[in-house]
């Protein structure tokens, strides 16, 4: 006996043929067509966005079984990415998997009405706009990053108005999952990419702001230099450089990633880092 919210057999092929039979979040197919059996095989699964009872994943006690088993209750999905959303579901926000079943129906009509104008790397030009001042908010934080080894080791010295910023991005970013959040990509590739790069902008940012980095009053800035080091303090200050320079890198090549995505802007933004 099915939960009274349960979908329809009818209700799931029609998400499956509303997404093409392809995973909405990792773009798996998910069924063939067996001609021995004359029909479809499919493994996708039709994923509730707010659970069929209130007590599972997303449930919402104020919606009703006709509104849980509504089509635009639902997500097309692989059975890894359906199990996935809901061992997690503050992860897998509401509105971050209606956008994916949206994006997912999005991409299959304009692969009929636009042969050749889909690419499953490339974004929406609404979501480029979101990419590109991501990417300028993270180029922001870093623009006074120094960071550089001399003979002597690692120096590094990063002003704290721009460190600081850092800090606030990365923190302003904590929920940029959230379809609603005003830098979310919308896609779930550019949105992994994206969550990346403010783990590291974060954690680059605890980094300097403990030893062996200091703060230096006069400069208002974080500063470390393995030269004024000896010993086992100078190795210290070394490791925190060759780290620093590590996370640094890191961001670089992220933002790279997501920038190549927006293709045409995609040369202006790698340049910005080269
Ligand atoms: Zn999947």
């Amino acid at each position: 006996m099915g939960r009274t919210g349960d979908f329809s057999k009818r209700t799931i092929r029609e998400l499956a043929e509303a997404a093409a039979h392809a995973c909405a979040r990792c773009g798996q197919v998910t069924s063939y067509f067996d001609p021995a059996l004359g029909k479809r095989v499919g493994y996708g699964r039709g994923a509730h966005i707010r659970a069929a009872s209130s007590a599972g994943p997303r449930g919402d006690e104020l919606y009703e079984p006709e509104q849980l088993k509504a089509a635009d209750n639902g997500v097309h999905l692989c059975a890894n990415c359906a199990d996935l959303i809901d061992k997690d579901p503050g992860r897998y926000s509401v509105p971050y998997l209606q956008g994916l079943q949206q994006e997912a129906e999005r991409r299959s009509r304009l692969a009929v009405l636009q042969p050749g104008g889909v690419n499953r790397g490339l974004l929406t030009s609404e979501q480029a706009h979101r990419v590109s001042t991501f990417i300028d908010r993270t180029t922001r934080c870093l623009f006074q990053l120094v960071l550089y080894r001399n003979h002597s080791g690692w120096v590094g010295y990063w002003p704290w108005l721009e460190a600081n910023h850092a800090r606030s991005f990365s923190g302003e970013c904590a929920h940029i999952r959230h379809l609603a959040h005003p830098l979310c990509a919308n896609s779930p590739h550019a949105v992994d990419i994206q969550v990346r790069v403010v783990e590291s902008v974060g954690s680059l940012f605890d980094k300097v702001s403990n030893a062996p980095w200091h703060f230096d009053e006069t400069s208002a800035a974080f500063r470390l230099d393995a030269a004024s080091q000896f010993g086992a303090g100078r190795e210290q200050a070394n490791a925190a450089g060759e780290l620093a320079d590590s996370y640094r890198r890191d961001i670089y090549r992220l933002t790279s990633d997501l920038g190549a995505m927006t293709n045409g802007g995609s040369g202006r933004l790698i340049g910005a880092f080269s």
